[in-house]
């Protein structure tokens, strides 16, 4: 039996041990193995309190199993979910019992998912939404994945598509029609006017997006300066900030070079450029070059120094895109408080213009002034992001293949006139592109629209 046959077992919850374990069976066999495992098949949709036995009639664990018959389920298939508890001992039991039932493998990493796409049950951008939601760290960026799995990309690229469908067939057809090959007026004024239309809509839609997709990746903020100037025990100080801290964890070397933090919603990565450094060792060679590489391209620079040094930031340009520049003073508490820090007018002259810059005085080892610097971070993310919520693209992907696709419709506003059949291959390359963005690629939709629609006779 071909492996898109089989059916597949996982489990859905968290790494055992747990309170309860969701084990989640989907396929043609996912039936056999509630009968042969619960004894029965459930009513659909309601849960059912039942011991579960293995092949010798040795009971498993007292569990809740409960039934989704296919095509009304996740995936589409027949789907059977074991809610049991989530010791590895009945995990393990469970899974042997599975894989004693013919036809029935453990699933590969997305293919729930996958499947559910294949039988049509969401589309491209709302398995990405379903990807987004799980990796989610924030708050914002929950809602924005939960927008995008609900669809509201995919509706729009369904309609657009659909529209430019019927564009495509109005010209196809009066390229039929037509003796000297230009398609009548009346069949290619409307189909144009919907074009301009589709076109700047998709347009708008491209403006909105910037926002959503730094939404998705995160603020990239890289904490350099000289050696000793207190880098890491800064970032030390905001990794210790426990409402602040996503995922504290260790970075490519054995330093933590990367801290991120939730701001207020906000997804921020602080990378400490001290932690990257020189190293024999190929797989840690790999996390450094990758690590210079986002400190390289950071979207906020904190240049930090000590406070009584004359330091007046870096000596050239940090980071690709001329990143904001923040200088931080450190170790205040040595200098104290009537220490003014550099002469703000010296760093004017240095950093030249067009880089913006702000001052701050903190002490990183005794906390003095961090809340400011976190409450300054957060106001910049809060700019940085934008609102973002009304945003629907969140991908490089989704970006691309729009852009695409308004250039294609562009060049076939150009091409009106110079003839059609390259009016309609422009169009068709539209369809095709945000075919693509849903994951369906069926040119096929063209003609069954045109026979459809206009009934040709031939
Ligand atoms: P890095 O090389 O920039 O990462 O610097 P470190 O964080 O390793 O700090 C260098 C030294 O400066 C350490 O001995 C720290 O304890 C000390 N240090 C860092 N911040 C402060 C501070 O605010 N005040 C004082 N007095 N010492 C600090």
């Amino acid at each position: 039996m071909h492996p898109r046959e089989q059916t597949i077992f996982a489990l859905s919850s968290g790494r055992p041990p747990s309170a309860i374990a969701v084990v989640r069976v989907s396929g043609t066999e996912a039936g056999t193995a509630l009968q042969k495992i619960a004894g029965a098949i459930p009513v659909a949709r309601s849960a059912k309190r039942v011991l579960l036995r293995d092949r010798r009639g040795e009971a498993i664990d007292d569990t809740v199993v409960l039934w989704f018959a296919g095509p009304v389920s996740a995936t589409g298939e027949d789907v059977a979910e074991f809610h049991v508890h989530g010791g590895r001992a009945v995990l393990n039991a469970l899974s042997a019992a599975l894989l004693s039932i013919d036809n029935v493998r453990p699933a590969e990493p997305g293919e729930f998912t996958r499947r559910a796409f294949e039988n049509g049950k969401i589309d491209l951008t709302e398995a990405e939404g379903l990807d987004d939601l799980i990796h989610a760290d924030t708050d914002r960026q929950r809602r924005q994945a939960l927008r995008q799995l609900q669809g509201l990309l995919g509706d729009r690229a369904r309609e657009w598509r659909r529209e430019l469908i019927e564009a495509s067939a109005l010209i196809e057809a009066g390229i039929d029609f037509a003796d000297e090959g230009d398609v009548p007026d009346d069949l290619l004024k409307p189909a144009m006017a919907k074009i301009a239309r589709l076109r700047r809509e998709i347009e708008e839609t491209l403006a909105a997006s910037a926002q959503s997709e730094r939404l998705r990746d995160g603020l990239t903020v890289a904490i350099t300066g000289p050696p000793n100037a207190g880098k890491s025990t800064l970032l030390n100080r905001l990794a210790r900030r426990e409402a602040a801290i996503v995922s504290p964890h260790a970075g490519t070397t054995r330093d933590v070079i990367e801290v991120h933090l939730d701001l207020d919603g906000y997804p921020v990565t602080l990378i400490d450029t001290a932690g990257i450094r020189e190293t024999d060792d190929p797989v840690e060679q790999e996390g450094v070059r990758r690590a210079r590489d986002r400190a390289a391209s950071a979207d906020l620079v904190l240049w930090l120094a000590d406070d009584d040094t004359d330091d007046v930031g870096p000596s050239q340009t940090i980071g690709e895109g001329g990143a904001p520049l923040w200088l931080v003073r450190n170790k205040v508490d040595l200098s104290g408080p009537e220490n003014d820090g550099a002469n703000p007018r010296q760093l004017e002259a240095d950093l030249g213009q067009g880089v913006s810059t702000r001052r701050f005085r903190i002490s990183a080892s005794r906390g003095d002034g961090v809340d400011e610097l976190v409450a300054a971070l957060t106001a910049f993310s809060d700019t940085w992001f934008g609102s973002g919520e009304a945003a629907v693209i969140t991908r490089l992907r989704h970006r691309n293949i729009l852009r695409d696709a308004a250039a294609s419709l562009a060049k076939a506003e150009d091409l009106v006139g110079q003839g059609d059949e390259l009016v309609a291959e422009e169009i068709r390359t539209a369809v095709r592109l945000i075919g693509r963005l849903l994951g369906r690629v069926d040119i096929d939709d063209i003609l069954d629209s045109l026979f459809r629609d206009f009934c040709i006779g031939k």
